[in-house]
């Protein structure tokens, strides 16, 4: 089957197409309006999809080299995102199946985050575990099988992307600054400063202290040195990401001893990370681990693995009627 897939639930506008199970267009619209506001504001978002999605259609079919009418079903993600920014990806999927007669396939965004490791070889063998760690998300999720999910930790408070996020507002540098502590971080000493690890009991997470914790550091540094954020810029980003990626390696080791599992993935947009990366790929030596990381462009947001979620939805038969509506909190 050919599958056209919509993304649209936050601040990227993305349209790919997925050709018998293979990726062979994935537009990526960003929206960088919202730098300069230090955060995504829904209503811009939602404004800009409006813009961005028929390009972006237009642009995915050709790259593919697929006529309109060629196409067997349209996918799009339902949720979970901002409601008005969904609305947008939805309400576009459904006139467009509308118009062509094609059935429409829901997906859960994050599962498809998941299953975005079915898009290349090498491909996770079930069961496995992903730590999928986004702008809105911290979980380990145990992946019995394609759309067989079950979260068994998750953060109680901030997600890891907002960990490093606000950090990044904290040094004063643009939203969003995930990417940017990565890229300075890679000059700096990982042992420089030391920030406390959350104790939580079980599998799950909390970064709301450790963001406080930073926000006293560096106020308390800045009393006695002004200049102390600009001087250390390389070590304070290469601490603070060693120590968020400590956290999230430490509850995911637990989970995969207490699971017995070796099988282990990483998803969203914090597994572009390259400290989280490297640290992920050191554990296949040590504790016996099959890693599987996903490629760049498919670890922040992007409509490929729409697509690949929905060829799988495709091929089990399940399809939603034009009565759908986007929801902006979506369990499994
Ligand atoms: P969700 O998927 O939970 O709804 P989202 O869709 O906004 O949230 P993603 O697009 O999956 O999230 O991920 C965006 C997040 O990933 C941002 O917080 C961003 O800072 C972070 N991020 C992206 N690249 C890196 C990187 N190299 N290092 C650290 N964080 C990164
Ligand atoms: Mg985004
Ligand atoms: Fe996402």
């Amino acid at each position: 089957p050919i599958i056209l897939a919509i993304e649209s639930s936050c601040d990227e506008t993305s349209v790919a197409i997925c050709y018998n199970g293979k990726i062979t267009a994935n537009v990526i619209a960003n929206q960088t309006i919202h730098e300069n506001y230090g955060g995504v504001i829904p209503e811009l978002a939602s404004r800009v999809h409006q813009q961005n999605i028929v390009p972006a259609v237009q642009q995915a079919l050709t790259i593919a080299k697929v006529n309109k009418n060629e196409l067997n079903a349209v996918a799009f993600t339902r949720g979970p995102g901002l409601l008005g920014a969904l609305l947008v990806g939805v309400s576009f999927a459904k006139s467009f199946a509308l118009a062509l007669d094609l059935p429409l396939i829901a997906v859960n965004h994050m599962q498809a985050h998941i299953l975005a490791h079915f898009i290349d070889d090498p491909m996770p063998k079930f069961p496995f575990l992903c730590l999928t760690v986004s702008g809105g998300h911290t979980q380990i999720v145990l992946v019995k099988d394609y759309f067989d999910m079950e979260i068994v930790g998750e953060t109680l408070d901030d997600a890891a992307g907002e960990a490093f996020d606000k950090t990044a507002k904290i040094l004063d540098l643009p939203y969003p600054g995930g990417p940017l502590i990565d890229k300075y971080a890679k000059d700096g000493n990982p042992l420089a400063y030391k920030f406390p690890e959350p104790q939580i009991q079980g599998l799950n997470y909390s970064f709301s202290g450790f963001k406080t914790a930073i926000l006293y550091f560096i106020r308390d540094n800045k009393i006695k040195n002004p200049q102390f954020v600009e001087e250390n810029l390389a070590d304070i980003c290469a601490s603070v990401q060693y120590s968020i990626v400590n956290i999230l390696l430490n509850k995911l080791k637990k989970a995969a001893k207490q699971y017995s599992i070796k099988e282990i993935a990483i998803a969203g947009g914090v597994s572009a990370n390259s400290g989280l990366r490297i640290a992920l790929l050191a554990t296949q030596d040590t504790l016996g681990w099959k890693v599987y990381i996903p490629a760049f462009q498919y670890c922040t947001d992007n409509a490929g693995m729409i697509a690949i979620a929905g060829y799988h939805k495709y091929l089990a038969g399940e399809f939603v009627t034009q009565e759908i509506s986007p929801l902006a909190r979506m369990n499994f």
